[in-house]
C-alpha cells in the first residue's frame, strides 16, 4: 500500500516539485501516474523510495512509515519495490539468467535457490528461449522484459515501472503493459508513470494525473480496448 497524505517537496532552489499531495493505492491496483515534462512524477517516485524526504506531509509505502524510517534501513524499504526504468540498465557482460540472478546474489540467497527462482521469472516474462543470451543480442521489448523479469525475481510488493515504453515502439509498448497487467492480476502493486497518453486511453483504468506538482485528476478511465 501506499498512502501520500498532505505532501510537499521543495527542492533546495526554491522549486515546489511537489504540492499538498495526498493519494493512497491499494495492494493489488495497477495505476498510472501521467503528466508533462516537470509535473513531479520523479520527485513522486523518488519519494517513494526515500531517496528524498519530504518538506511537508507523511508517506507510507509497503508498511513503512517514511518519516520513522532511518535512511540507513531505507534498503529495506527497497527491497520490497521492484523497479523498472526507461533504458532497461542491464548488464550486457552477463547473459539474462545472469542479469536477473544478480540481484539476488546481492542478498546472499543460495545458489540452489537462484537456480529455480531465476528460471521461472524468466518463463513468466516469456523468454525462456534467450536465458543465455547478452542483452544487447535482443530486441528493446525483449530486453525490457528481462529488467521486468529482474524486478519481479525478489517477489516485491511494488512494482514501479518508470517510463518503461519510453524506448519502445508503439506495438512492443502495448506488449509491455499488458505483461505489466498479467503481472498485477497475480497480485503486484503496479504504479506505472509514463507520458504517453496513447497508451493511457487504449488500456484506461486508474490514472492519476500530475501538473505543476498537484494532482489535477485521479480517477478510473474506460480504456479503449475495453
Ligand atoms: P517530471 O518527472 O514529471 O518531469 P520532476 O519531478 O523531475 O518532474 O520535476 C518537478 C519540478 O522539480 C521541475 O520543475 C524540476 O525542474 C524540479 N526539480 C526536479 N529535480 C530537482 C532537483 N534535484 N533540484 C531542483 N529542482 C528539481
Amino acid at each position: 500500500m501506499v498512502e501520500l497524505r498532505n505532501v510537499s517537496v521543495t527542492y533546495s532552489n526554491g522549486v515546489d516539485a511537489l504540492n499538498d499531495v495526498s493519494l493512497k493505492i491499494n495492494d493489488g491496483e495497477f495505476v498510472f501516474v501521467v503528466g508533462k515534462s516537470g509535473a513531479g512524477k520523479s520527485t513522486l517516485i523518488r519519494l517513494l523510495l526515500k531517496e528524498i524526504t519530504p518538506s511537508k506531509g507523511r508517506i507510507n509505502v509497503n508498511g513503512f512509515d517514511l518519516k520513522r524510517l532511518k535512511k540507513t534501513r531505507a534498503y529495506k524499504l527497497r527491497r520490497t519495490i521492484g523497479f523498472v526504468f526507461q533504458d532497461f540498465k542491464l548488464i550486457d557482460s552477463m547473459d539474462v539468467f545472469d542479469n536477473i540472478a544478480f540481484v539476488l546474489r546481492c542478498t546472499d540467497s543460495s545458489e540452489r535457490y537462484i537456480a529455480k527462482r531465476v528460471p521461472y521469472v524468466i518463463k513468466l516474462v516469456g523468454l525462456t528461449e534467450k536465458a543465455h543470451s547478452r542483452p544487447s543480442e535482443l530486441s528493446g521489448g525483449e530486453q525490457q522484459r528481462v529488467a521486468i523479469a529482474r524486478a519481479l525475481v525478489n517477489d516485491p510488493q511494488l512494482i514501479i515501472a518508470d517510463e518503461p515504453t519510453g524506448n519502445l515502439d508503439p506495438a512492443l509498448s502495448t506488449e509491455i503493459v499488458e505483461l505489466l497487467q498479467a503481472i498485477n492480476k497475480c497480485g503486484t502493486t503496479v504504479l506505472m508513470v509514463t507520458h504517453e497518453h496513447d497508451l493511457v486511453k487504449n488500456f484506461g483504468g486508474r490514472t492519476i494525473s500530475l501538473q505543476d506538482g498537484r494532482v489535477i485528476f485521479d480517477d478510473y478511465l474506460i480504456g479503449d480496448r475495453n
